[in-house]
C-alpha cells in the first residue's frame, strides 16, 4: 500500500493506492466528524461489482450508508442529474456533517464533487475511483463538473476532497478498452513528468498490460505523485497545470468530431501524443520522440482503428477551442519530461502533421 500525499495549500490530503482497499474501508475512510449518514454516489455497473464491501465499512463506523444511483459513464454529468442528486439529498435531510462517497469512474466523481462541494456551500467528500483513468487523474486535483448540451465540463468547481481510495482490486472488472483508456493517461505521464516511469514502462510493459497489482500499484503512484506536484502548484489551471493537457488538444477536438462515438477518450489523446510528438519534432524540439513515443503507445496496446477525420474538420475544430489565442495552443516536449506551452501554432503546421499521420485532406 501507498500513501501519496496532494499538498494543495491549506487543503492537502492522502490518496490510498493499493489492492484490499475497500475490503478494509473501515481503516482507510477519514473521520467524519459530526456525520450520521454516507451517500455513497455511484452507478448500477459499479455499485453491483463493488459496493458491498464499503457498505459494510460505513454501517461498521456507526453511520448509515445511502446508496444514490446515477446514470453511467457520460450521462451522468448533466444539469438535470444534478439537480436530481441535490433534491435527494435534500429530501433526506442530509446535513452539513454528513459526507459523500464517489464509487465510481470520472463521471461519477465528477458530478459527486459537484455536488459535494454546492450542497449547502459544500460537505466533505471522498473519491473512490474505480476506472484506472479516474485512479490516475480524474479523482485528484479538485476539478469538478457537469456537461451542458453547449459543452463538456462547462460547469464545475475547484473542490478538493478529504480523501481518495484508489483500490487496485477493481481494475479487474474494467473491459480492456475501458482500461487501455487509462494507460493512455499513464503514457502521457511518463512522457510529459516522470522519466522513471517511462524507464519501467519501456523495460517491461507486460505486466502493466496485465494489471500486475504490485507492478500497479507504483505505477499508479508515480501518476498521482506527478498529478500532485503539479496540483499543488497550480490548483487553479492557470499555468503548470497546463502540460498535464499534454495530447489533449488534438484528442478534444477528435471526441468533438467523433461526438463521443467512435474512440475512447484514451483512443483520441493516443493520437494527440502522435500529434504532438511528432509537431515537437517538427520544430526541432526533440529528436527521435515520435518514435519513442510510437514505440511505447504500442507496447502498451495503444492505438485507434478509427481513421482520422478530414484535416480542415480537425483545424476547424482546433480553431474553436478556448486555447487559441496567437495560433494554436498545443503543449510539446523539448525531450522526454520536459513539456512546454506553444501557443503560435499555425494552420499549416498542423495540416503537415495530420497529413503525415494519414488524416485526408
Ligand atoms: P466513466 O466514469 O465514464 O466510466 C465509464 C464506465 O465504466 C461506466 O459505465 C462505469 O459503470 C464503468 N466502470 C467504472 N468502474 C468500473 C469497474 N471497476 N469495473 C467495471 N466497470 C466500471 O469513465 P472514466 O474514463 O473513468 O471517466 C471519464 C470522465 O472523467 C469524463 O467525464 C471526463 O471529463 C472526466 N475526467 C475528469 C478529470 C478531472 O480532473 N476532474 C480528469 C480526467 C477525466
Amino acid at each position: 500500500m501507498v500513501r501519496v500525499t496532494v499538498p494543495v495549500p491549506g487543503r492537502a490530503y492522502e490518496v490510498t493506492i493499493g489492492p484490499g482497499i475497500l475490503r478494509s474501508a473501515q481503516e482507510h475512510l477519514p473521520e467524519l466528524p459530526g456525520a450520521s449518514t454516507a451517500f455513497v454516489i455511484s452507478d448500477r455497473t459499479v455499485s453491483d461489482l463493488h459496493l458491498a464491501p464499503l457498505a459494510t465499512a460505513i454501517e461498521a463506523r456507526g453511520l448509515a450508508s445511502v446508496l444514490l444511483l446515477v446514470p453511467e459513464g457520460e450521462e451522468a454529468k448533466s444539469l438535470r442529474g444534478y439537480e436530481t442528486l441535490l433534491r435527494q439529498l435534500a429530501g433526506r435531510e442530509a446535513h452539513r456533517d454528513d459526507a459523500i462517497l464517489a464509487l465510481g469512474g470520472g463521471a461519477v466523481g465528477d458530478l459527486a464533487g459537484f455536488v459535494a462541494s454546492t450542497y449547502m456551500r459544500g460537505i466533505p467528500f471522498v473519491q473512490i475511483p474505480t476506472t484506472l483513468t479516474a485512479q490516475v487523474d480524474a479523482a485528484i486535483g479538485g476539478k469538478s463538473a457537469v456537461n451542458l448540451p453547449e459543452g463538456k465540463n462547462l460547469v464545475g468547481t475547484f473542490a478538493q476532497p478529504l480523501a481518495v481510495l484508489a483500490d487496485l482490486d477493481v481494475l479487474a472488472t474494467l473491459d480492456d478498452r475501458a482500461y487501455r483508456s487509462g494507460l493512455a493517461e499513464v503514457a502521457k505521464y511518463a512522457l510529459t513528468l516522470d522519466d522513471e516511469l517511462l524507464a519501467l514502462l519501456e523495460s517491461d510493459p507486460a505486466p502493466v498490460v496485465a494489471r500486475d497489482v504490485v507492478v500497479m500499484e507504483s505505477v499508479i503512484a508515480r501518476c498521482v505523485e506527478a498529478k500532485a506536484r503539479i496540483v499543488a502548484e497550480d490548483e487553479r489551471d492557470t499555468s503548470a497545470r497546463l502540460v498535464l493537457n499534454y495530447g489533449h488538444t488534438l484528442g478534444h477536438a477528435l471526441e468533438r468530431i467523433d461526438a463521443f462515438r467512435g474512440r475512447t477518450h484514451g483512443e483520441a489523446i493516443t493520437l494527440g501524443m502522435v500529434f504532438a510528438a511528432a509537431l515537437s519534432e517538427a520544430r526541432g524540439l526533440a529528436d527521435g520522440l515520435s518514435t519513442r513515443t510510437d514505440r511505447l503507445l504500442r507496447s502498451l496496446g495503444l492505438g485507434s482503428a478509427e481513421p482520422l477525420p478530414p484535416v480542415q474538420e480537425v483545424l476547424r475544430c482546433l480553431r474553436l477551442d478556448k486555447k487559441y489565442r496567437r495560433g494554436m495552443r498545443f503543449v510539446l516536449l523539448e525531450g522526454v519530461g520536459r513539456p512546454i506551452v506553444v501557443d503560435d501554432v499555425s494552420d499549416d503546421e498542423v495540416s503537415s502533421v495530420l497529413r503525415e499521420m494519414g488524416a485526408p485532406a
